[in-house]
């Protein structure tokens, strides 16, 4: 079979050659020289079938995500807020996902002040990783809320921060918060601590970690709190923003491939 299409082609070939040459100067000539090719392209596709697609088995394969363990935690009780008041309230704490997971079920979020649909991911850009060498700190929390409070005159934030260690609960869950214009009626915010545009690399060391724990995070909102898998978006699909969240070098494709593969496992 090889051989016939081999000598087709090339017979193919000659014929064409012998038409470009003489500038398709017939019609007929054409419409031949058409019906040929479409004949043995067929033959081609129907012959790859045939043989098990080989180009696709010899591709490679996407690595399978890691997904960092979410260990049960028996006898969870949700913690005390950092700033426990009615004008910006602050959860301030930092879960590891087996926590976050019993956070998301417990009586913190047993009122519901809103109906959360989707997911909307930031990088926080400034600071960056390296301002920030062990992760958020609880202090860091009071920082985030006096400039959101004090700078620019908000009443609540986005409402996770993600670092290397861990997943940092900032404007209460069961209230709306305040991270992209388009999305703050309808969706949860997440904050990547790094700067994924220049100053940090999402694909090893502490930027990869903090991409694997906010895919994670994202992960376990949709499967606790309901939120639709279809719903996931970056900050940038904003038409009414100018930043690039959660940074240049993350393709949404990607992101979006891992959080719903991590579901699967949870
Ligand atoms: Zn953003």
């Amino acid at each position: 079979m090889e051989k016939e299409l081999r000598s087709a082609l090339l017979g193919h070939a000659w014929t064409t050659r012998h038409y470009i040459k003489s500038g398709w100067e017939k019609e007929d000539q054409k419409a031949e020289a058409y019906a040929e090719i479409t004949a043995l392209i067929d033959t081609l596709i129907a012959v790859n079938g045939a043989s098990g697609n080989k180009a696709t088995e010899e591709a490679p394969k996407k690595a399978p995500v890691a997904v960092p363990p979410v260990d049960p935690v028996p006898n969870y009780a949700p913690p005390e807020w950092l700033y426990d008041e009615s004008y910006f309230p602050v959860v301030g704490r930092r879960f590891s996902p087996g926590e976050f997971a019993e956070y998301l079920k417990s009586s913190d979020l047993d009122e519901m002040k809103w109906s959360p649909e989707g997911i909307t991911i930031h990088h926080t850009a400034a600071p960056n990783l390296s301002q920030r060498p062990n992760g958020f700190e609880e202090k860091h929390m009071g920082y985030l809320r006096s400039y959101y409070k004090g700078k620019l005159g908000w009443s609540r934030g986005p409402h996770l921060f993600v670092d290397d260690h861990g997943i940092w609960v900032f404007s209460p869950l069961s209230s709306r918060g305040i991270h992209a214009k388009s999305f703050n009626a309808s969706r949860i915010g997440i904050e990547m601590l790094g700067d994924f545009s220049y100053d940090d690399d999402p694909f090893s060391g502490r930027g990869e970690k903090v991409l694997t724990m906010s895919k994670l995070a994202a992960a376990l909102l949709m499967k606790y709190l309901g939120i639709s898998p279809g719903k996931l978006n970056f900050h940038r699909h904003d038409p009414l923003t100018s930043k690039d969240c959660p940074g240049k070098k993350i393709e949404f494709d990607d992101f979006e491939e891992d959080v719903l593969e991590m579901l699967e496992t949870l």
